[in-house]
């Protein structure tokens, strides 16, 4: 069986779901899971939406309809008007209209699961209903029974035992009904509350579906040709790469490459199932493949660029030198308020630590060094890392802009760059 999975960007509009129903025929009669993300940008609009209800802010009823218009006028575009496709859709969104209705939750975390998994529920009916109005058999499937989390809310845990044992139990029956549609990045609680598993999760979500199934393969399909060096809105003269092992995508989502979600590769690399990148405006052109062994060249360095960075340099007050007590304190500061250090230095009086700027997070961090603590930051920056650099001017990259932290290895060079 076959895994695909499609992004906000490739059902963002009705030509993008009328383009996926052309996709999918193209794999008539094969067993096939289909995992869909919210449409377009709307998670960042329900994120805009969960927000100004937790802040009470006026703006709340024009935000939540300018989302309902969005999904609206691309019903109205696919469908017939008496299509049961719009009580599907109102039914869902009446949802938040209860929940809103309320005093917002005191966990902002859970509130936030509950308000922004609309945007899946909602793209999953439009699409399988419209798979099935162009006579592919379709079904469409509540992840949340299915792939099971702690309520660790917006960040959710897979419990792996009792997911594999849902999928495996229940979905291939299914699949010999015709091809199943679900979402993306959602999960359930053993409450049945509605968890996330981080921005950008439904590559994660294919994965875990793959990995129960034992499928053939994952193809995710994007508006990029498939992996490429760099990011072609930042850089010209991109290449893309035929062929990556799964330890080398791994290195490259690990330093911000956003292609594909970091949790994505781990579990197809256990079971050995190939991912696929593929372009969903070129379906047939052969994309980048992620698999055990691979033929790789790196004839120009892989360069990811990650913006919003803060970089914070810690020093014992009295002087003294950063000892290894002084840095478990630290790290612990940083694993309590979940913050992930992308690039770290000691020196013997500081320690630097380069991360990505989420402001809540951060004050708590900040508020957590005790006197013995001095700590100093610069925001705003960006950290440039490459790999395969070698023989590649890595001054030429950084241009006029001043380099605040640089650590070179074998493979891979980093700067923080303001
Ligand atoms: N819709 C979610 C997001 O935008 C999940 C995803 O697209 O993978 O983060
Ligand atoms: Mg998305």
């Amino acid at each position: 069986m076959l895994v695909f999975k499609f992004g906000g960007a490739s059902v963002k509009d009705a030509a993008g779901v009328i383009n996926l129903s052309n996709i999918v025929k193209k794999y008539e009669g094969q067993k096939l899971l289909i995992v869909v993300s919210a449409m377009g940008k709307t998670t960042n609009a329900l994120e805009k939406l969960t927000k100004a209800y937790i802040n009470g802010s006026r703006d709340l009823h024009t935000v939540f309809d300018e989302i309902k218009d969005y999904h609206y006028n691309i019903v109205k575009e696919l469908f017939a008007p008496n299509h049961p496709v719009y009580n599907e859709v109102a039914n869902t969104f009446v949802e938040i209209d209860w929940m809103i209705e309320d005093e917002p939750h005191a966990d902002h975390d859970f509130i936030y699961d509950q308000i922004v998994s609309i945007g899946e529920l909602v793209s999953t009916r439009i699409v399988a209903a419209y798979l099935n109005q162009t006579g592919i058999k379709t079904q469409w499937l509540d992840v949340r029974g299915y792939v099971h989390t702690d309520n660790n809310y917006r960040e959710g845990n897979v419990n792996w035992d009792r997911t594999r044992a849902s999928i495996s139990q229940e979905i291939p029956a299914l699949l010999d009904n015709g091809i199943v549609v679900t979402q993306g990045f959602l999960g359930g609680t053993s409450e049945n509350f509605t968890t996330t598993l981080g921005r950008e999760g439904s590559d994660y979500t294919a994965s875990i579906f793959a990995s129960c199934l034992n499928a053939e393969s994952v193809t995710t399909w994007k508006d990029v040709p498939g992996i490429l060096n760099a990011d072609p809105k930042h850089f010209a003269d991109t290449v893309k790469f035929n062929e990556l092992t799964y330890a080398e995508a791994i290195e490259m989502t690990y330093y911000g490459a956003s292609v594909i979600h970091p949790k994505t590769i781990k579990p197809l690399q256990n079971a050995k199932i190939p991912l696929l990148v593929k372009s969903f405006n070129d379906p047939s052109a052969e994309g980048t493949i992620i698999k055990e062994t691979a033929d790789m060249h790196f004839d120009k360095p892989v360069i990811i660029l990650k913006q919003n960075q803060v970089l914070l340099s810690i020093s014992a007050r009295d002087y003294s030198f950063i000892s290894e007590i002084h840095l478990s304190e630290i790290f612990n500061l940083f694993a309590q308020n979940n913050i992930k250090a992308n690039v770290m230095q000691t020196s013997a009086l500081s320690f630097s630590v380069c991360f990505d700027l989420n402001p809540e997070r951060f004050e708590k961090l900040l508020a957590g060094f005790n006197q013995n603590y001095k700590v100093k930051y610069n925001s705003e920056l960006t950290l440039i890392t490459l790999r395969h650099y070698k023989l590649y001017d890595l001054k030429g990259l950084v241009e006029n802009r001043s380099i605040l932290l640089e650590q070179v290895s074998r493979n891979t060079a980093q700067m923080v760059v303001k």
